[in-house]
């Protein structure tokens, strides 16, 4: 039986972005655009998880979760643009389990969402902590990476990127992808910049970064790690 997640955010990019991710997770997803589509899913499948954003048309995240809580205990975690405490309050007093605030990397979303459903008891052993590829290792649940056993010093950014292509090994991803997963689907910057990050990644972790062998470029469209 697959983990289940509702996502309901009305920004069709951003619950993209998310669902696809939560998917290559080996997650089984669904979305709704706004608070009543959510509780009529909710009520029709119980989903293991829901990540519910705050900004909705109608009426608002926080008004979902409330009324979430009338029902079910299903772990929310919501989503919110605006940092600051009185929201944190707010949800947690409404019975959110967690929040993440906008923008976020795919990889910060997928560490809560495990650990949200690790707390409620229902994350499968199967997901894993762990990427190998030869002598390179990336611990998810540490943050660290390391080659040939020696620690390598990553930014976060290097780091998310790297999870990202190495959690998807052998495929290849866009710079767009990469983008909405490392920067979040809301960011505003240029692809480019990933090709600088990737060129630093290659200097931390290629033996010849003129002639990479673990990150390729696949011209035209991204890149690929293969192990
Ligand atoms: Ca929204």
């Amino acid at each position: 039986m697959c983990t289940q997640i509702l996502i309901v955010e009305d920004e069709p990019a951003v619950a993209d972005a998310i669902a696809y991710t939560l998917r290559q997770e080996g997650y089984e997803v669904s979305t709704a655009e706004d608070g009543a589509a959510a509780l009529a899913r909710l009520a029709a499948a119980a989903p293991d998880l829901v990540i519910l954003d705050i900004l909705l048309p109608g009426c608002s995240g926080f008004d979902v979760c409330r009324e979430i809580r009338r029902s079910s205990k299903v772990p929310v975690i919501m989503l919110t643009a605006r940092g600051d405490e009185i929201d944190r309050i707010v949800g947690f007093e409404l019975g959110a389990d967690d929040y993440v605030t906008k923008p976020f990397s795919m990889r910060e979303l997928v560490a809560r969402v495990r650990a949200c459903l690790r707390r409620a008891g229902s994350e499968e052993a199967a997901t894993p902590q762990l990427l190998r590829s030869d002598d390179l290792e990336l611990d998810l649940s540490r943050c660290r990476v390391t080659l040939r056993g020696q620690w390598i010093r990553l930014n976060r950014r290097e780091f998310d990127i790297l999870w990202f292509l190495m959690s998807r090994q052998g495929q290849v991803v866009t710079r767009e992808e990469i983008l909405d997963a490392v920067w979040g689907p809301e960011r505003y910057c240029d692809p480019r910049n990933v090709d600088v990050h990737i060129r630093t990644l290659r200097q931390r972790i290629e033996e010849n970064p003129g002639f990479p062998r673990r990150i390729l470029t696949e011209y035209g469209v991204g890149y690929r790690f293969v192990g």
